[in-house]
């Protein structure tokens, strides 16, 4: 069994994604469900990484399975390949385990040559059609296998109509077919030196190597990369017998969405062309027809249509895009997937499923991805502000952009690497564009429908698209645009609104995002089903209203740093720093104090109750000092023109101080509770202020939480001494005011000592708040500024790490350190209370890992607590389905 490399649709078992690929699992259950789909057979995953293990070669053993397939496909539709009077044709279709739409390459009507051509002209009594079928195949063949240059043949057919004065393909008939066939094949001739080939055997095994070469292609490795598949899988190759979308006007391609993809309405979505084939609907050529409009068209097959996509989506319970082709009248259906969509689309689809009792809650979780929903905490064009829209298209995916006006993906490329903000606006765009897309705000198109290529990869990204602007006029050369009477040039500013479609000239205020009714149910049952907190960082009360906002319980991580870096506290900060003595350092310090406290009374009445972690300070001290190279420079010109002011001596000492504390690491070097250790008035300070702020605001009828936090702690002897320092002062300022503070004493573990020795430090600790970031620095060896500006990309780009290890945590590595911090911490305390507050907390499948471990809480940024709480839903409910002996159902 193991060595079966070919599959019939009708004779593999179901759910064998991960061999067939997605396109071919499901060609098979539709298949078995009895659609209309055309037979064929699929060459399996295992065959394409069999193939490159043997230096991409097909094995006979894989040939002699694919022969004996293609005689059953032969026998069961009665039509021999290359057989000129009752000829078989085919397309090889690419198809991987999770779907990238464009990136990899098909080849259509594989079986045509001289003699089958005007066997199929005979047949059907339609010799166009057969020669447009040939012309067809050789510009794919050409361009796929033997890799010449799509724009030969475009610029040769183009030429042909001019000479001709035809407007449209439409206009040639079956002789201008045969002289562009004429004119195609000396082009193959002149590109590659080779005839071009006649047997069909031989131009399906190099489709099939074709197909497995394009596994590799650069834009489908970038695809990969984007969205984090693995480049081991390999693609299944799909060989599937063609029906005819171009054969007259009772014919047509479409795609249809079996709701919105774009808002997530429940109606059938989607397009079609009259008398096209394969790749005419999506390439954004010819700009389509609304699904609408094919009921008044062809009544019939609209019906059916509607009924198949129901069935389809009942059966996958998921919204569906599907791909059909009518042939003389009949529906055939040659593609199901799950749809692509935007976060608004996936949030009310989800919510509406449960409600049309399709799936249950739970299930509704999954189906959501948490990455998605930030593209609903951004910002959106200001309703009240008066503007005058430029031109109009197709709302194709949801969102606002400013930028300036680029017109080429490389460049496109190019300036945002440069931190420009741009708009990328093509005629239409090609999967080699992906790029530029990635790389743009949002991108224009004036042809192509919302299935287009461009809006399905912007959908898939979650960047603002309009396509089909066809009011606007491009012009390449000229690098510009005309709307009306409007010129835009290259540079210009535009903004965008993907929701509408709307493109506006200059900038447009934009105002902050609101959570939708559907997206607050859908929070709420996560909340409903998490078994883990979410809170979030936030140093000031701006923030922490956020979170509250957003649905935090509470804040896993206020730094106070950030306190210390206003404008007008910087002067008492750096002569605090800068003080000889500690009598000197403490009256500063004094001076402090009312402002942290200050601050802290805002934030703990903010929060309402809510627990707050409060970091103590953290950065060495001489982030708050100016820069030596800008001191050095005045110390310079103060010395050519004032050698004897008192200014030159101010300047000089500041500079010896920077320089005394300079140091040669500073990320190891002198902060976190090191500061505390040295210097341990700063910390009492900060004691203080915290105290003070609590008893003042439990004046005020507030309930209040701290939990106070010492940093970068490696030895149990650290945090027994801070712990001292903390209740020395909260017994102190409890015995002045009568008042009994809710609070708790705990650590961050963020170097691998602390991690390896959580069970002593546990003994001084009520919680523990991993700091992944410098957990992640400290056991790579990694410093994160230099890694990421140096040679991460390169890391990640070459798979010498699966990911930037900065986002989505090391499992192996740092998460082993995490796993024995929490494991031997809870030994000691088995009350411990643990969480993460690392950039990780906000990420998925970083939460997943937590929640595995038993935290109590993750901890992230505001704006992403929203999808962390969706998060860690969907880790409580995989981890019970695991457990259950349930397989996991990832999306
Ligand atoms: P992609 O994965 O890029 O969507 P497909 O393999 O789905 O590529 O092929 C692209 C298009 O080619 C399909 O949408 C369909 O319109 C057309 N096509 C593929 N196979 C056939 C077939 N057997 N008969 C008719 N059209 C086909
Ligand atoms: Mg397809
Ligand atoms: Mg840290």
């Amino acid at each position: 069994m193991n060595n079966q490399f070919v599959f019939l649709f009708d004779q593999s078992e179901k759910g064998k994604k991960e061999l067939l690929g997605g396109k071919g699992a499901n060609l098979a259950e539709m298949t078995r469900i009895g659609l209309p789909v055309p037979y064929g057979f699929t060459i399996t995953t295992a065959a394409c990484n069999a193939y490159y293990d043997a230096g991409q070669v097909i094995s006979k053993e894989v040939e002699s399975q694919v022969l004996e397939a293609l005689h059953t496909l032969e026998t069961k539709t009665d039509k021999r390949l290359g057989d000129p009077a009752n000829p078989l044709l085919v397309s090889v279709r690419s198809g991987a385990v999770h779907s990238m739409p464009g990136m990899m390459d098909t080849v259509l009507n594989l079986g045509m040559n001289d003699d089958t051509v005007e066997g199929m002209a005979e047949l059907t009594n339609n010799p166009r059609f057969a020669y447009d079928s040939y012309r067809r195949f050789i510009q794919m063949f050409s361009n796929v296998v033997l890799d010449v240059d799509n724009y030969f043949f475009e610029q040769r057919l183009e030429d042909f109509r001019e000479e001709k004065g035809y407007h449209s393909d439409t206009e040639l008939t079956a002789e201008d077919w045969i002289q562009v066939i004429a004119a195609f094949k000396s082009i193959v001739l002149k590109q590659v030196k080779r005839k071009f080939p006649e047997d069909p055997k031989e131009q399906l095994f190099l489709t099939i190597n074709a197909v497995f070469d394009s596994w590799n292609n650069q834009r489908a490795v970038l695809y990969r990369r984007l969205h984090h598949i693995p480049g081991h899988l390999g693609t299944a190759v799909n060989i599937q017998s063609m029906v005819f979308g171009n054969m007259g006007d009772d014919s047509g391609t479409g795609v249809a969405f079996t709701r919105n993809p774009s808002t997530g309405e429940s109606k059938l979505y989607g397009e079609y062309l009259i008398n096209a084939q394969g790749e005419d609907v999506v390439a954004g050529i010819r700009t389509p027809q609304p699904i609408a409009s094919l009921q008044e068209d062809m009544p019939d097959v609209y019906q059916q249509l509607v009924e198949t996509c129901q069935l389809l989506e009942n059966h996958y319970k998921d919204m569906q895009d599907i791909e059909f082709t009518v042939e003389g009248g009949n529906l055939f259906i040659l593609q199901t997937r799950t749809g692509k969509r935007t976060a608004q689309a996936a949030i009310r689809t989800a919510v509406e499923m449960v409600k049309e009792k399709i799936m249950d809650q739970r299930e509704a979780l999954l189906r959501v991805d948490p990455d998605q929903l930030d593209q609903l905490l951004h910002h959106r064009i200001d309703p009240e502000h008066k503007r005058e829209q430029l031109a109009a298209g197709l709302p194709a995916s949801p969102g606002a952009a400013t930028g300036q006006v680029v017109f080429d993906a490389d460049e496109a490329e190019e300036l945002s690497r440069d931190g420009k903000k741009v708009i990328l606006v093509r005629p239409e765009t090609t999967p080699d564009d992906i790029h530029g897309i990635v790389a743009a705000q949002a991108t224009v198109t004036s042809r192509g429908g919302m299935t287009s290529h461009a809006a399905v990869v912007a959908r898939g990204m979650g960047k603002a698209c309009i396509c089909g602007c066809d009011s606007i006029k491009i012009h390449l050369e000229s690098k510009q645009f005309i709307a009306g009477s409007t010129t835009v040039n290259h540079g210009d500013t535009i903004t965008i609104d993907g929701s509408t479609g709307e493109i506006f000239l200059g900038e447009i205020p934009m105002i902050e995002p609101e959570l939708s009714d559907e997206f607050q149910l859908l929070l709420r049952w996560s909340d409903e089903e998490a078994k883990m907190g979410v809170r979030a960082n936030a140093d000031n009360p701006v923030d922490a209203e956020k979170a509250l906002e957003f649905g935090a319980g509470g804040i896993g991580l206020c730094r106070t740093e950030h306190m210390f870096m206003d404008a007008s506290r910087i002067p008492t900060v750096q002569s605090m720093i800068l003080s000889e003595t500690t009598a000197e350092r403490k009256e500063s310090l004094d001076k402090l104090l009312p402002m942290q406290q200050q601050d802290f009374e805002q934030i703990f009445e903010t929060m309402q109750g809510h627990p707050i972690t409060v970091r103590l300070l953290d950065p060495p001290l001489h982030e708050f000092l100016p820069d030596k190279e800008e001191l050095l420079v005045e110390v310079t010109k103060l010395q050519l023109t004032d050698p004897h002011s008192s200014e030159l001596e101010e300047k000089q000492n500041l500079l010896r101080k920077v320089r005394l504390l300079e140091e040669s690491n500073p990320m190891l070097g002198h902060r976190g509770c090191r500061l505390g250790m040295i210097h341990p008035e700063i910390y009492e300070m900060q004691v203080k202020a915290i105290f003070n702020a609590m008893a003042n605001v439990m004046d005020k009828g507030i309930n209040v939480t701290s939990e106070i936090m010492i940093p970068l702690v490696s030895h149990v002897n650290e945090l027994k001494k801070m712990r001292q320092l903390v209740t020395t002062i909260g017994d102190q300022i409890q015995g002045e005011t009568g008042k009994t503070f809710d609070y708790l004493i705990g650590t961050m573990i963020e170097t691998p000592r602390a991690a390896l020795t959580a069970d002593q430090i546990a003994e001084e600790a009520d919680f523990f708040s991993f700091g992944t970031n410098d957990l992640t620095q400290t056991t790579f060896g990694f410093s994160r500024d230099d890694a990421e500006g140096k040679f991460l990309q390169h890391y990640v780009d070459r798979d010498v790490l699966k990911r930037n290890p900065f986002v989505s945590l090391d499992q192996e590595g740092v998460g082993k350190l995490v796993e024995s911090g929490v494991k031997l911490g809870r030994k000691t305390k088995s009350t411990l209370k643990t969480g993460i507050c690392g950039e990780h907390g906000g990420e998925k499948e970083s939460i997943q890992f937590c929640f595995d471990l038993g935290m109590d809480y993750v901890s992230c940024s505001p704006f992403r607590v929203p999808s962390a709480r969706l998060a860690a839903a969907q880790a409580t409910i995989r981890h019970e389905q695991i457990n259950s002996k349930k397989v996991p159902q990832y999306s």
